[in-house]
């Protein structure tokens, strides 16, 4: 665009589109789909934010517009979502800062130059790359864009080689378009039939009406049901995984899917997904739960914490009859309503995992994935403690793979009376700790946690099944009840080199004692007494406390 402010992109983007541009022509099709997701995330943040500004309300009719021109061989995608300034065009659109897009590149820079190039469509399909997708069927892009609320419009354009450029432009009302000019080799998505045929196998689930122009006439793509609205039976798996990938910005199957009516003190439809896979970054910025809430279909916010943030993994919708469509945010967090859909969604989640523990192998991929999270519960909610607890797998120092608390009880030798644990922070040296040994030598088995989070759930489960969890780093773990191993000949010689080792290393420790919990190792640290366990100590100690 001559006259235009040019900027460069940033780096990332500029090897991501390199990437995308030399992607395999039969993956080609996908443009579409992030194209129209990001038109209807656009309308969908619209229409929230004009609950609180009346500037912003949404036109009659309001949707997303597939305009294809073969005569220009120009494909144009609009929409009246909330558009993007000057800054939020060079922004969002100049540099990489969010979700699949970054997955993607992550997911590259694993892979060595060259290297898996056979990979790499496959990997754009799965993964999505955005807005950027656009570059493999245009060798031109344009996106003029209007904020709600504003008056000035914006042209961003690029030939998706190193810059782009700012200039000034018209748009009637707010919201997007992104204007392709279609490539000499891509003929086909300028015809009106094959862009239909994409928008139903990616995008039919999409709330919003999708039209495309054919013959004059703006004529509807998308079933434009709600997903989650339609009785089971006639939904289809692939239907159900793309809106999963859809409302997740995940790229996986989903583990479990869980589809419900509730009907009763409350009235909601839940479409709800545990993904397969743990993605990329989960849970390092945001603890809150983002299922999404509708009000009769329509997409109110994605931060009302539907759910414990120990069961921030869960993906999808929660669409009630209970709340008025023009819900705002302060009354979200006073409504009494959302509290028992949360308490409602909580428990049909727990009883899912309930019945899907009993298949141990499929249950361990989940735990892999998400145990850690789940434990966060065990610590910090008083509500759920006990059935997480029940819910959590463990190693042991005597069982291979996963084991429960509830089968470690019935495992304990007679006259044992707690259930001894290990921290540390490597699952792999831990089996070997010397810690253990006394327990070993008397048969007695012991857990070993290895997840940040062991350092502290413990202690707030207290007991189960009326048995204390007890540290067996904590000097009081009382093995001299059970039988010894050896006999303790060796005590008298200690008698006499403890108070000699005491004094050699003076401040550095509280105490030097004898003990039975070793057998072929010499010493032990232990924590004193009923002081926190040395792993908590440790983390404290790391983090400056
Ligand atoms: P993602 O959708 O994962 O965030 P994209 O590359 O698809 O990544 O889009 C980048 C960003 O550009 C979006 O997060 C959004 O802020 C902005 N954007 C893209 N398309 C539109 C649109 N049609 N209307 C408003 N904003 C958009
Ligand atoms: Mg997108």
């Amino acid at each position: 665009q001559a006259g235009g402010e040019e900027h460069a992109f940033s780096a990332e983007v500029g090897r991501l589109l390199d990437l995308v541009v030399h992607a395999l022509y039969s993956e080609r099709e996908i443009f579409l789909r992030e194209l129209v997701a990001n038109a209807a995330d656009a309308t969908d943040r619209r229409r929230f934010e004009a609950l609180t500004d009346a500037a912003r309300t949404l036109p009659e009719g309001a949707g997303v517009r597939i305009d294809p021109d073969k005569d220009a061989r120009r494909l144009t995608i609009s929409d009246d979502g909330t558009g993007m300034s000057k800054d939020e065009l060079a922004r969002n659109l100049g540099t990489i800062a969010r979700s699949g897009t970054r997955a993607f590149g992550q997911e590259l820079d694993k892979q060595k130059p060259g290297e898996n190039a056979g990979d790499r469509p496959s990997l754009i399909g799965q993964f999505g790359v955005g807005f950027y997708a656009a570059f493999m069927v245009a060798d031109h892009v344009d996106v003029v864009s209007r904020r709600a609320g504003s008056d000035e419009a914006w042209r961003w354009s690029s030939d998706g080689k190193g810059s782009f450029t700012l200039s000034p432009a018209t748009r009637e009302r707010p919201g997007t378009d992104i204007v392709l000019y279609i490539k000499e080799d891509a003929d086909e998505f300028l015809d009106a039939w094959r862009l239909e045929s994409i928008v139903r196998k990616w995008a039919d689930h999409i709330a919003w009406p999708i039209t495309i122009r054919r013959d004059g006439e703006d004529t509807p793509a998308n079933a434009g049901t709600a997903l989650w609205r339609k009785p089971k039976g006639e939904v289809t798996e692939e239907q159900l995984t793309e809106f999963y990938r859809h409302v997740s910005h995940n790229f996986d199957t989903p583990w479990a899917t869980l589809h419900w009516h509730a009907e009763g003190t409350i009235e909601f439809t839940a479409l709800l997904f545990i993904p397969g896979s743990r993605p990329f970054e989960f849970g390092e910025q945001v603890r809150d739960s983002r299922v999404r809430l509708h009000v009769r279909r329509m997409f109110i916010t994605d931060d009302a914490a539907l759910l414990p943030p120990w069961m921030r993994f869960v993906q999808g919708v929660v669409d009630t009859e209970d709340l008025p469509l023009n819900v705002s945010r302060e009354m979200l967090q006073a409504t009494p309503v959302l509290a028992r859909i949360r308490k409602a969604v909580t428990n049909r989640v727990l009883n899912e995992l309930r019945s899907r523990a009993t298949d141990a192998e499929s249950y361990a991929t989940f735990w892999d994935n998400f145990g850690p999270v789940l434990k966060e519960g065990i610590w910090d909610d008083a509500e759920y403690r006990t059935d997480l607890a029940g819910l959590a797998r463990f190693r042991s120092s005597t069982e291979e793979g996963w084991t429960t608390l509830a089968d470690y009880v019935s495992r304990m030798k007679d006259g044992q009376e707690a259930i001894y644990y290990l921290t540390g922070d490597n699952p792999d040296t831990l089996p070997a700790s010397p810690q253990l040994e006394g327990f070993r030598a008397r048969g007695i088995e012991v857990l070993l946690l290895s997840d940040p989070v062991d350092s502290f759930w413990p202690d707030r489960l207290g007991t189960f099944e009326g048995k204390a969890l007890r540290s067996v780093s904590q000097g009081h773990a009382d093995l001299d009840k059970f039988e010894a191993p050896q006999d303790d000949g060796a005590r008298a010689d200690l008698e006499a080199l403890l108070p000699a080792m005491k004094a050699a290393l003076g401040e550095a420790v509280s105490d030097v004692r004898g003990t039975s919990r070793l057998v072929g190792s010499a010493v032990v640290l232990s924590a004193a007494g009923q002081g926190p366990d040395l792993q908590l100590q440790r983390l404290l100690r790391r983090s400056g406390q």
